[in-house]
């Protein structure tokens, strides 16, 4: 089999492909608006029947039908699956974009819509390698499967109960889940997890009612009384004060800090990009990706309290809350951090702190280096790129590993994908560049052939 033959169908594909991807990116999809649902899953079935999967539109309970196909070349080789979602995040504010988030346009090298680069533009390039196979050798190297929901962007409610349900449908070597951001060099990025996050609201209420100020000097305040428990969560390092909070976190692999050392992160760009002097790390890319990567943290995302608005308003609050996150590294459990946050709240005397999880926690999850799937994604960048990817051994943030991982049994990673680091996800003006996208499409191909051939572990 020639891989120079399937990258040429593939060069030659790719106008055609992003014309399909035009009108992919024209249908709004927005889960949180509940908008086009129906209509873009039939358009994820259609487009993998034409490829010669069997697809189906499964029914879900309460929520958008998940599309599902299926590809089997030889019973004897190795399946990969492939998760994607066909929903996309709102478009607001919409005065910042440049041009109708859903009429895609291509400009200076960019393809230009909302959800092309999170995650439609990956369904279509994975979806252009399949073709680029069949066109050059007949049918691709590996089964293939496709699994692709309508609620990622929503927290995937109804997602866990579908795997659950459907474990056999799922069953597969390996899995790649969205993701795939390429560098600015065009090098692409593999995660092979993703931390967890522990959300939890901190509620503090010290009196039945709001007092007038004056009668601060005898009534105790929420505000302050939920600062001073926030203090002693954190230490101005960073640093989780909870007893046995760093107990389950994985170390670093020897292997793993391999490839972080040859990490291409800018430091600079960073910094400019935020605004901020300084980065946890200091100035070299190295030990600031390390921080990145191998860090639990404790965020205070939001805390609300008495008075915000306009002037004065003489008040002496009796109830603060906070939103907390909490991202996890894996081997921790979001149960068990859990439990050492409320024991220690409690050793600490805040009797008065309420606990309030929301259930949008996701656990950490993520496989190691010699997994045949991570292998295959690996040499197949190689191949396609000329180029070693950076490989992070877990991304910094959630993503739905632990579901493939635990709940199937199918290691999986994030990425190959078709996006970048200037790709605006969830903002206005979401782009993909042109080039990632022929190269994305190139590395899914030649990740074929690889997980066709590497020897599973
Ligand atoms: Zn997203």
């Amino acid at each position: 089999m020639s891989l120079a033959e399937v990258f040429d169908r593939v060069d030659r594909d790719t106008s055609a492909s992003l014309e399909r991807l035009k009108a992919y990116c024209r249908l709004p999809t927005i889960s949180a608006e509940k908008r086009a649902q129906p209509e873009t899953a039939a358009f994820v079935r259609q487009l993998l029947a034409e490829v010669g999967f069997e697809a189906r539109e499964y029914s879900v309970e309460g929520g958008p039908p998940v599309v599902f196909g299926e590809l089997t070349v030889d019973r004897a080789k190795p399946t990969l699956l492939m998760y994607q979602h066909y929903d996309v995040q709102p478009v607001d504010p919409l005065d910042e974009w440049r041009h109708d988030p859903f009429d895609p346009i291509i400009e200076d090298g960019r393809f230009l819509a909302r959800g092309c680069g999170d995650t439609k533009g990956n369904l279509i390039a994975q979806v252009l390698a399949v073709k680029a196979w069949q066109e050059a050798e007949g049918r691709p190297p590996i089964n293939l499967k496709f699994v692709v929901e309508g609620e990622e962007e929503v927290g995937s409610p109804h997602f866990p109960a579908f795997v659950h349900e459907h474990r056999d449908l799922l069953h597969a070597d390996g899995a790649t889940i969205e993701g795939g951001d390429h560098l600015a060099d065009g090098r692409p990025r593999l995660e092979l997890g993703c931390k967890g996050i522990l959300y939890v609201d901190l509620v503090c209420r010290t009196a039945k009612v709001d007092q007038h100020s004056s009668y601060a000097a005898i009534a105790p305040n929420a505000a302050w009384r939920l600062i001073e428990c926030l203090d002693r969560l954190r230490a101005p390092n960073g640093r989780i004060r909870i007893p046995g909070w760093y107990e389950n976190a994985r170390t670093p692999q020897p292997e793993e800090l391999r490839y972080l050392r040859k990490t291409a992160m800018k430091v600079d760009d960073l910094k400019e990009y935020w605004g901020v002097r300084s980065l946890r790390g200091g100035s070299d890319p190295y030990r600031v990706v390390r921080t990145l990567v191998y860090s639990p943290t404790c965020t205070i995302c939001g805390f609300v309290s008495g008075y915000t608005g306009e002037g004065t308003k003489t008040v002496n609050p009796a109830v603060a809350r906070a939103k907390i996150d909490f991202r996890l590294i894996p081997g921790m459990r979001i149960e068990a951090q859990l439990e050492r946050l409320r024991s220690y709240l409690r050793t600490q005397g805040f009797d008065d702190v309420e606990i309030v999880p929301h259930k949008e926690s996701l656990q950490p999850s993520a496989i190691s280096l010699d997994e045949r799937v991570v292998r295959a994604a690996v040499e197949g960048a190689r191949d396609a790129t000329g180029q070693t990817p950076e490989v992070w051994p877990w991304s910094p943030g959630a993503s739905a590993n632990a579901f493939f991982n635990e709940q199937l049994g199918v290691p999986s990673l994030l990425g190959p994908g078709v996006s970048y680091d200037g790709s605006n996800y969830h903002a206005p003006n979401e782009n993909i560049r042109l080039s990632d996208f022929r190269l994305g499409a190139r590395h899914v191909a030649a990740m074929f052939a690889r997980f066709s051939s590497s020897p599973t572990p």
